[in-house]
């Protein structure tokens, strides 16, 4: 951060002065929230510059190197490795001088994980118009069991297509279009309407693209079970991420009273065209007709049992909470939340090389070691910010954002008290930017505020640059989002300094293919932390400007999040 944004910020503030009051309504709020930062970034704390050189790479190799060291075995959730994880966390934490601030006074807001592991059959069986289709476990399907019960079971129940599996009103958009689809298997498409900008945001992926949606749509409609046809645009990631994140124990929050199928599963898309020839039709024919509005539901004509043995254990992990108490009386009891999950995959099942050690050593040492550096920095200050800063660092998120929804759930800070979330999910391994991925882009306030910041570092900010990816549904800052926290997740740019232009997106595609969710996702000593030293500067400067400014950041009007964080701030008037 170079000195000139404390010049140009109150310049920019001095201009909006004095272009006084006539201006539209729309200019006035974005002088607001410009004035607001530039409150943040001048109002008495000229020594945050001096305090943001905390932010080191060193620090955050030094955390990365150790909690991705094959001692922590993955850290998969509830195992001695999370354990381990944890209290070395909380001692980082503690070291910084940062407040344990869980309830109890603890470090650590313990949640309980049902861990789900289903013994999924070798083969599974499908009849039909005279026929019989045998698939192979892991090369074709991968099932998982929706209950949380010893068995998870169904018998001669009839496959029907449902096109996306979307009902979504303000779309209207409907599947199923009421047909009843009690004890059906559901095969449906991944992804949601892509071609249109006016429908599902284009190709920006929404809730209603993930696969935890369209399970959930199943069993709203009392179906025995889903299978969700796999084709890599439409998942974002190779059917081997498929094959190791869908296999082990899978861990899940509590059951509590919501509609669940019988079985959660995946097939190739592949093997989905030969099980569609099988009813006398074509893929592509039914995913054509599954483009329209129109589209109906189309039984298939073939059935379908399964068993499996379901193995239930419970264990504990454990978000880890510290606090940096703000500063101002009345704004003390706001608070800025960053996020980073803790957790990985732990031990499974042996790459080519015997590897089962799943290290997460970018998927997330690294956005954790960010977040530590963050907060190392903000520690730093002379005086701390005006609202808190809560460093949360979750656990369980690659089972399903489960620690982030657990903290969401039974939050520290009332939802409507919380100021915005900031999440790192992954790091910058590769050098310095010209671009910097913010993904929520387009949704609150926070843009100008990242975009002001980003400009002084000489960087643009971009949209998520594989929106199509549904990135922002995929990270803890989405849990904070459906409580209504405006929440935005800082990435990696695709922009490297002194490389052309597209050699990012090759390494971060690379790293998708080979790497994600693998044992090879590992520290290794060629790593540059330059552009995560940028990346973390951006957030400390971000945050500080929130939590310095009078008011708090809001959705952008109609977003789809705009009616939690009304019905947020209505509960805090009660
Ligand atoms: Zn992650």
């Amino acid at each position: 951060m170079k000195n000139t944004i404390l010049i140009s910020i109150a310049l920019f503030a001095a201009s909006l002065v004095a272009c006084g009051g006539d201006k539209a309504p729309q200019e006035e709020a974005a002088a607001e929230s410009a004035e607001a930062v530039a409150v943040a970034a001048t109002g008495g704390n000229p020594t945050a510059e001096q305090a943001s050189k905390e932010i080191t790479g060193d620090y955050m190799r030094g955390i990365v190197v150790e909690i991705s060291d094959d001692r922590y075995e993955g850290r998969g959730p509830g195992s001695a490795g999370d354990e381990m994880a944890r209290t070395y966390l909380a001692q980082r934490m503690e070291e910084l001088g940062l407040e344990p601030a869980a309830e109890d006074g603890s470090w650590e807001q313990p949640f309980d994980l049902v861990g789900v592991n289903a013994a999924q059959p070798d083969s599974w069986t499908f009849d039909g118009h005279g026929k019989s289709m045998t698939l192979t476990q892991w090369d074709q399907f991968i099932v998982g069991s929706g209950v949380q019960e010893p068995r998870a079971a169904f018998d001669e129940a009839e496959l029907v297509f449902v096109g996306y599996g979307i009902q979504a009103p303000e779309y209207d958009w409907d599947d199923y279009k009421g047909v009843d689809l009690t004890g059906k298997v559901l095969v449906m498409m991944n992804n949601d309407p892509d071609w249109d900008p006016e429908l599902f945001a284009g190709e920006t992926r929404l809730w209603y693209g993930r696969w935890d949606y369209k399970y959930l749509s199943a069993a709203r409609q009392g179906a025995a079970g889903a299978i969700i046809i796999h084709t890599s645009p439409s998942a974002g990631y190779p059917f081997q991420v498929v094959q190791t994140s869908w296999t082990g124990v899978q861990f899940e929050l509590p059951a509590g009273d919501e509609p669940r199928s019988q079985i959660s599963a995946w097939v190739t898309e592949d093997t989905a065209r030969e099980l569609i020839a099988m009813a006398g039709l074509d893929l592509d024919a039914l995913r054509e007709a599954a483009y329209n509005r129109d589209f109906k539901p189309v039984p298939l004509g073939i059935t379908t049992s399964i068993g499996m043995d379901v193995d239930i254990k419970r264990v504990q992990s454990a978000n880890i909470l510290g606090l940096i108490r703000g500063s101002d009386p009345e704004l003390k009891d706001e608070v800025v939340v960053y996020t980073a999950h803790h957790d990985h995959l732990g031990i499974g099942t042996p790459n080519d090389d015997g590897d089962v050690i799943y290290n997460g050593a970018m998927d997330n040492a690294t956005g954790v070691a960010q977040v530590m550096a963050i907060a190392k920095a903000i520690k730093a200050l002379p005086e701390a910010p005006r609202r808190s800063i809560l460093v949360n660092l979750v656990g369980a998120e690659e089972q399903g954002l489960l620690g982030s929804e657990y903290y969401a759930a039974n939050p520290t800070f009332a939802p409507g008290k919380i100021a915005a979330n900031l999440n790192y999910d992954g790091g910058n391994i590769w050098g310095h930017t010209h671009d910097v991925t913010f993904v929520g882009l387009g949704k609150s306030t926070v843009d100008e505020i990242v975009t002001m910041i980003a400009d002084e570092q000489g960087r643009v900010v971009k949209p998520d640059q594989f929106s199509d990816r549904g990135y922002f549904y995929r990270s803890d800052q989405f849990s904070f989002a459906k409580i209504g926290v405006p929440a935005m997740y800082l990435d990696t740019g695709t922009d490297f300094v002194d490389r052309p232009p597209e050699w990012g997106r090759e390494q971060q595609n690379h790293y998708t293919e080979v790497n994600y969710h693998q044992p090879t996702d590992e520290y290794d000593p060629s790593w540059t932390f330059d552009g995560m030293v940028d990346d973390a500067l951006l957030g400390f400067w971000t945050g500080l400007a929130i939590a310095n400014s009078d008011d708090m950041p809001t959705w952008n009007p109609g977003d789809e999040f705009e009616a939690a964080r009304i019905e947020a701030l209505k509960a805090l008037e009660q």
